[in-house]
């Protein structure tokens, strides 16, 4: 028989649980493939930058692949539809007996599997695993049965469920017996193109595991003393790599608790600090399921459909390059442009900023964001943005407003991250880091930087007049 492995989101060879399958009958010929779909990644708003980490990252996977007698077979076409009609048409070529992969939880992506399925009945047997998650959508309920609203009690739920689930990690497959197979150079996406740094974000999934560990044994008791101070390495940075696959949230837990193997009783500390995010990721995956109406740009909070942004113009313009003259969120700006990476902490006050202070619908900083990160995944970055906008669940109350100066204050005290990425600054002492230009009014200096584009006094008045208006009105 033939098994055809269809990667999409889960780029590696060990704990995948499509692969895995696959290849557990030794007589089987196994055969994998990826395809790439830019039409698709251009309506999704994918970062460039994300779609040569893909690429890298297939060449390690094609390279592992081989080494186990697994050929990669690659195919580019515009989009789901037309992936779909031309695997129908691959799998009968190739005589497939049966389809595995691994599922994907956003709408459209949920609809072409379900459409593929169809189109393949009574030809093909489709074998689909729930890969990219601890536990999967729809297993963590309420006592009624329903996704959770709220992402404390869906975390104690889940914990509990935790500890009877099976996370084992699988490991990858062994050589198979069906020879040496061809590796083709894979040519380049059709799709914009922009480099990634390799030395900070080297591809494929040894690199990945690599970091992981280290992260776990090194950082990770530190990681609550460290998590919100931009300027240090205080977090993994093995979002791009959870993000399209080259590792399992499965990998990352069990090795948290190899090295930290009384985490799960104590509860407390860092390795558990860092558990936690984990579980934020799996918390909006989760929703994405629950609330499919999530992945079309509708808010969670009905009302706040209502509020009346203001048209994205210049001062979205000057958000997205980093010149706000509000250095906290100018910093963290170019360093999203430059790496394709930002630190939590720091994605909370630009969005923050984005929506109250200038007032812009958080779906525009959601897909400008997508098109800068690293990491873009649909579920995180969806639900990052309607936290920050109090439009989500679990919603901050909208009249929860960050202060870009004092959350400068208090997450960059001595300016080092400001400094590192907005060199316009590097004269300015740490007193005055955060107001640059209070300072240099005083000084009698003149900055090559520009001043804040709005009073955040008066924007947090407006924005609350604007809020409460549409709560009225809804
Ligand atoms: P660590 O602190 O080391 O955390 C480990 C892992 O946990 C992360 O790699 C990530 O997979 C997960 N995680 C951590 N925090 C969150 C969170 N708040 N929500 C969901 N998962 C989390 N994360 C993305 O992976 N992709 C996105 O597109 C994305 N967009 C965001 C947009 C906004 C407005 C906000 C506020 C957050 C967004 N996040 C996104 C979540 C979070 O900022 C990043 O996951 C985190 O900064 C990645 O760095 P790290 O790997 O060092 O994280």
């Amino acid at each position: 028989p033939t098994h055809l492995v269809w990667f999409r989101n889960d780029l590696r060879t060990i704990d995948n649980r499509a692969l895995h399958a696959a290849c557990e009958d030794p007589a089987a010929r196994v055969l994998a493939l990826f395809i790439a779909t830019p039409g698709q990644w251009a309506a999704h708003s994918m970062a460039p930058r994300q779609a040569s980490f893909i690429h890298q990252t297939l060449q390690h996977l094609q390279a592992a692949l081989a080494a186990k007698n697994i050929e990669l077979c690659y195919h580019q076409c515009d989009d789901f539809a037309a992936a779909n009609a031309w695997l129908v048409a691959f799998c009968r070529e190739q005589q497939v007996g049966t389809l595995f992969y691994n599922r994907q939880y956003e709408l459209n992506e949920q609809q072409r599997d379900a459409a593929l399925e169809q189109q393949l009945a009574g030809q093909v047997v489709c074998r689909a695993f729930d890969d990219s998650l601890l536990l999967p959508p729809g297993s963590v309920t309420t006592g009624n049965g329903e996704m959770y609203k709220v992402y404390t009690p869906f975390r104690n739920a889940f914990l509990r469920r935790l500890t009877a689930a099976d996370t084992r990690s699988l490991p990858a497959p062994r050589p198979r017996e069906q020879g040496d197979v061809p590796r083709h150079p894979l040519a380049p996406f059709d799709y914009p193109q922009q480099a990634v740094d390799e030395a900070q974000f080297p591809a494929g999934e040894e690199a990945a595991l690599a970091r992981l560990r280290a992260f776990c044994r090194e950082q990770a008791p530190d990681y609550l003393r460290q998590r919100d101070q931009p300027a240090l390495s205080g977090t993994s940075q093995i979002s791009p790599y959870l993000a399209i696959g080259a590792l399992s949230p499965r990998q990352c837990f069990n090795r948290l608790q190899a090295e930290c193997p009384r985490m799960l009783e104590q509860r407390d500390g860092g390795a558990f600090g860092w558990l936690n995010e984990l579980l934020w990721r799996e918390f909006y995956r989760h929703l994405l399921v629950a609330w499919p109406m999530l992945c079309k740009h509708q808010p969670f909070i009905r009302w706040t459909r209502f509020v009346p942004w203001h048209t994205p113009d210049e001062a979205f313009e000057a958000w997205k390059q980093g010149r706000t003259g509000y250095p906290i969120v100018d910093a963290a700006m170019r360093q999203m442009n430059q790496t394709g990476w930002m630190h939590n902490r720091l994605r909370m006050i630009t969005a923050s900023y984005l929506v109250k202070d200038l007032r812009i619908d958080w779906r525009e900083g959601e897909r400008y964001f997508m098109t800068q990160l690293l990491d873009g995944d649909y579920a995180a970055n969806n639900g990052g943005w309607q936290w920050a906008a109090s439009t989500g669940t679990d919603a901050t109350p909208y009249f929860r407003i960050f202060n870009p100066t004092t959350q400068g204050e208090r997450y960059d005290k001595q300016g080092d991250f400001i400094r590192r990425w907005v060199p316009e600054l590097a004269e300015v002492p740490e007193s005055a880091i955060h107001q640059p230009h209070r300072w240099a009014r005083e000084q009698q200096r003149v900055l090559d930087y520009p001043a804040p584009q709005v009073d955040h006094a008066t924007a947090r008045r407006e924005t609350l007049e604007a809020f409460e208006d549409a709560r009225r009105h809804a």
